[in-house]
């Protein structure tokens, strides 16, 4: 029978991903209780978990499923169990297509650090206290799907490894607009990244970008930057920046470097949105930006609030419902600040608790 149900596709993963995201599935399931949502939850295997099942890492079965949805909701991939399978066998690869075929180009990061956790951060209270930065990073492109590339035998029995960075001007214009129209709800301001005193593609970039804030978005104040710089800026003063674009490989980087600003691997979600197809509906999957953690998997101990709160990213830009997204992160923060902690943000004077009790907590304060 035919549904106007818009729907969800739960994708766990390995390793902490079945725990993480459990959590985050009674999330919605609160939402299409208490708010009489209409989300149609469907789960499914990925990576090592579909490899273990069916040989390999996503079936085409999920792909459509995954093409067929609202929103999904992936949790991690990969181990030490799958460490030396041939890469193009790899529990990553499902994750890989998925971006690559539902054509996700904008991965879009925030790290922000809650008040409450500003003592988890390695860097001083006052750098921190208060950071909102959003991460634009552009994810199809770039190094890690150019071609050529490979393993080649070259002579005297010698290998060479290649891959190839390369960026086109209608990449480079897509990812940049995401950047500016977000940079337009916020402070106006978009820091671009790249390498144009050493790159080609780097100066193409920031043609490219600069051409379109001149054509587009004359409001908006855009500065370039060397990736490396960027890296230094972000230890150095983090507040400068509000949205920072950047292409895949050093978006990898940086966004990973934020993310430490804030404490905790385990509190930061993320979004990968692709453009609008034929119906209006922009294919999007949201992820924590954390891996498997196989060293902590199964023990209930795991931090959810990643992939919680990229389920609130979903609300936000898949499914249309702003407020809710306020109130989902308005309980995590609430959570935060009654003082539960999984082991990750632990600090001294705060109660510790497991994955679960973290995810019952925030559904109580949803309540
Ligand atoms: P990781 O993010 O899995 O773990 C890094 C460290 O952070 C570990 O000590 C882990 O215990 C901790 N950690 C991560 N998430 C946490 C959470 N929610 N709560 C508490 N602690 C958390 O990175 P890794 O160790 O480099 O990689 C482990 C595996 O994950 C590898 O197989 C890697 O390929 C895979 N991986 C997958 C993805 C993905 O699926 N998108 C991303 C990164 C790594």
């Amino acid at each position: 029978m035919a549904t106007n149900k818009r729907k969800i596709l739960l994708l766990p993963g390995d390793g902490i991903g079945p725990e993480v995201v459990g959590e985050t599935k009674k999330v919605i399931d609160w939402f299409n209780k208490k708010k009489s949502m209409d989300f149609k939850i469907d789960q499914d295997l990925i990576g090592g978990a579909s490899i273990d099942k069916h040989g390999k890492p996503i079936t085409d079965e999920v792909f459509y499923k995954a093409q067929d949805s609202d929103a999904i909701i992936f949790g991690a991939c990969g181990g030490p169990k799958y460490d030396n399978l041939e890469f193009s066998k790899k529990p990553e690869r499902g994750l890989m297509k998925l971006r690559k075929e539902l054509k996700l180009f904008a991965n879009l990061r925030p790290a922000i650090c809650f008040k409450e956790l500003v003592d988890s951060s390695s860097l001083k209270p006052e750098l921190v206290s208060g950071l909102d930065i959003l991460i634009v990073r552009e994810l199809t492109g770039g190094i890690y799907f150019g071609e050529p590339r490979g393993i080649k035998p070259i002579e005297n029995g010698e290998r060479k490894g290649i891959n190839t960075h390369v960026y086109t001007t209608k990449e480079i214009k897509r990812i940049a607009k995401v950047a500016f129209e977000l940079a337009a709800k916020r402070k106006n301001k978009v820091t671009s990244c790249e390498k144009s005193n050493v790159m080609e593609a780097g100066i193409l970039w920031k043609e490219e970008v600069q051409a379109l804030k001149d054509k587009e978005y004359k409001k908006i104040e855009l500065n370039h930057m060397f990736a490396d710089n960027c890296a230094m800026q972000l230890l150095r003063n983090p507040k400068q920046f509000d949205v920072i674009l950047s292409d895949n490989l050093f978006g990898d980087i940086l966004s990973d470097e934020a993310a430490m600003l804030t404490g905790s691997l385990g509190l930061l979600p993320s979004a990968s949105l692709g453009e609008k197809d034929k119906n209006g509906r922009t294919r999007s999957l949201y992820e924590p930006v954390h891996g498997s953690a196989p060293d902590i998997a199964g023990k209930n101990i795991s931090n959810p609030i990643a992939t919680i709160l990229s389920f609130s990213m979903a609300l936000k830009y898949s499914l249309g419902l702003e407020k809710e997204s306020g109130l989902l992160n308005k309980a995590v923060e609430k959570t935060l600040e009654d003082g539960l902690r999984t082991p990750d943000i632990m600090s001294k004077g705060k109660k510790k608790v497991s994955t679960s009790d973290m995810g019952d907590a925030i559904i109580s304060n949803l309540n």
